[in-house]
Formats: structure tokens, sequence, C-alpha cells
């Protein structure tokens, strides 16, 4: 086979993702998807949007399950298809209902977007989710990948998907060597997954590289023993999984240090904003908070500074910035005099089991279940 001699440096080094693709015989080249898709049918798991042929249920997986891992969907898709159970209900709700059904799942742009894209679709095309990869692409929050998806997985149409998973899978199958940091490397990789794609159920062929993604394929130590194209997979071959995928760039993450405050009034309600409706986390509650513990010290003056002690010190992950958040904590016997910057601001005061039933994105629902905790 063309590929072993590949392998053994016995054949030229192929120089382009073409001749990658075209050094696997064609037997091979269809082994692939052959053998991908048999392993999927027997070993996929059982999960709520795989029993439904639902476009709409189909489309809120897709969106919940971007950047967020299968255990944690499942509740909230769920709950989600029951309160929202078809696409006109979820245009009818208001922002915050959404957003309450959301709150916990973060990155609440895509609740906005899926949203917002329901009732465009309600009001402009009569309620009918567009059947195309490339229709669904016009919609809010639907991008190149959730497009392929729900076209393939929900309409049957033979369009590929690429995310972060089926890129690991590809190059160590292919033994992509380019670096996936360049736009040219990656569609190859679209044209790859697409020449994989199979004439019927080519939304099976995509869940299958999913599948293999979320369950073998694993960045750090895959599971090849049990992978169905192990005798295919060149990376497996030469015993050099995790030398794939490449990229030129190390990730950089930026580290930032916030401060938020707890503000509690004599009658044991907590001082919360909302957010406005442009901001990133739009129409979300959140304790006030700073972009530093001097800003915030600043603002807030000397006399309620005496008073703030450090409640918890929460770590996050949001794209590629790593925050600390200092939480503090302040009580306020009377309302208004200690604290006259909070008329500048846009809250209200609230019970401390209200929170619980309020939208916050995740750091901020940490707190919120801190101070039930401490009520309880
Ligand atoms: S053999 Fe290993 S590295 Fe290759 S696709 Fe399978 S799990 Fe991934």
């Amino acid at each position: 086979m063309f590929s072993e001699l590949l392998f053994r440096g016995l054949a030229p080094r192929p120089t382009s993702l073409y001749d990658i693709f075209m050094s696997f015989t064609r037997c091979d080249r269809h082994l692939i998807p052959q053998k991908l898709l048999r392993w999927y049918s027997f070993h996929k798991r059982d999960l709520p949007w795989r029993r439904t042929d639902d476009p709409y249920k189909i489309w809120i997986s897709e969106i919940m399950l971007q950047q967020t891992q299968v255990a944690t969907v499942i509740p909230y898709y769920q709950r989600w298809t029951r309160h929202f159970p078809t696409l006109a209900s979820l245009a009818r709700a208001r922002s915050s209902e959404v957003l309450r059904y959301w709150a916990g799942l973060g990155y609440y742009r895509r609740a906005r977007m899926l949203h917002r894209a329901a009732i465009l679709i309600q009001k402009a095309l009569k309620g009918k989710i567009p059947r195309t990869a490339e229709a669904l692409r016009t919609l809010p929050g639907i991008g190149r990948y959730t497009a392929g998806a729900i076209a393939s997985i929900a309409f049957g149409e033979k369009t590929p998907v690429l995310d972060g998973n089926v890129i690991r899978i590809l190059t160590r199958i292919f033994g992509v060597k380019q670096s996936v940091d360049r736009p040219s490397t990656l569609d190859k990789l679209w044209e790859l997954a697409a020449s994989l794609l199979p004439e019927n159920a080519p939304g099976d062929m995509n869940q299958a590289l999913m599948e293999l993604g979320a369950t073998l394929c694993f960045p750090g130590n895959p599971k090849c023993p049990q992978c169905p194209v192990r005798t295919l997979c060149v990376a497996h071959k030469k015993k050099k999984e995790s030398f794939f995928p490449v990229r030129s760039k190390k990730e950089r993450y930026e580290k930032i240090k916030m401060a938020a405050l707890v503000l509690q009034d004599d009658k044991g309600k907590v001082w919360i904003e909302k957010q406005r409706e442009h901001d990133r986390w739009g129409g979300l509650w959140m304790f006030p908070f700073w972009e530093s513990k001097k800003g915030m010290f600043k603002e807030i003056g000397k006399d309620l500074r005496r008073r703030t002690t450090l409640l918890l010190t929460l770590r996050h992950a949001y794209t590629r910035y790593r925050i600390t958040l200092e939480v503090y904590k302040a009580q306020i016997p009377e309302r208004d005099g200690r604290f006259r910057s909070l008329k500048r601001r846009h809250g209200r005061w609230v019970s401390v089991r209200k929170t619980g039933s309020l939208a916050f994105p995740a750091p901020h629902r940490r707190i919120a279940a801190s101070l039930l905790a401490e009520n309880l």
C-alpha cells in the first residue's frame, strides 16, 4: 500500500493535502467512512437529540453543544425542549425567559442568537427552518460547522462539518503535517471532510466523526486500540498521535484579575445589576464588578471600603482569558446613604433566595450559590 511505503520513508514525501489524500489508496479512502459508519451504528451513545428528527431540536442541541460537554448539555436540553417544545414557542418567549432557561450553560450570546433566529424564521420564513447549510448560515448564531451539522443530520444534505475534534481526527488519520493555524490548511481539511461523506446518511458520518473525537480520539491519550480506523491512521501507525494536529503558534492565555462586590442591606437583600442588552452579558444579572480591586475601592469610597471583607476567590476561563475574580462583601445599614454611586447603576435589591431564579453568568451564579449556602 502506498500509505505503508510513505510510512517507512520509501515513497516521496507528500507536499500538499491533496497529495496526502491521494497517497491513500482508493480502497483505503472508502474504508475510512465504511469503518466509521459501522462503528458508529454499534457504539453511538444514546443521546436525547439522537432520538428525534425534529430539525428544531437538532438545532438546539448543536447550539448547546458548542463549547459545552455532552453531560452538561443533557439536562439543559431536556428542560429547554420541555419548556420551548417548538420553534414557535421559542419565538414567542421573552428574552428574559430564554436567558433563564439558558442560565448556567455560559456563552449567553448563543441563547440570544438562537432566540433572534427563531423570531426571524417565524416571521420571515413562515416557521420553516432552512434545509441547506448555505441558507442556515444566513441565520444569526449559525456558523459553518453548525450549519453543516444541522443540514446533514436533520435534512440529509451531503455537507461536511469541521471543528476541533474533526480537525484532530483528520490530521491524525491522514498524517497532515501542515499547521492547522493556516487558513489554507483548514480549507483543505474542509475538502477532506467533504470527500469522506457517503451519498446516504452524511449526517451519520458527521456524527461518527464527532463521536470518535468525543469518546476515543482524545487530544491526550487517545484510545487507539479501540478505534475503528486504527489500521489506516497514519498518526497511530507512527505512534505520533500527540504530534497532531500541528500548530504553528502556541495558544496564549491572558490572565486578568477582577473584583466583584456583594452589597447586603439591613434586611439581608443583595444588590444586583442587569447588563445592558447590547453588552457581552446583555440581559443577565450580575453583582457589581470592576476590572480591578483598585477600581472598585476607588468607586465605593473610604467608608464602604472599611466594611468590605473578602468573601471568596473564583477562577474562571472565558475564551482566551483566565480570570481570577475576588469577591468582596459589605454590609450596609441604610440603602442609599453609604453607596451613592448605586443610583447611577441599573439594578435592584433582591432577597438571596430570589437570586436562585434569575439568569446569571457562571461565576456570578457561583457567588449567588455561595450566598444561598451561607443563608441556609
Ligand atoms: S487510531 Fe488513534 S489517533 Fe488515529 S483516529 Fe483512531 S483514536 Fe485517533
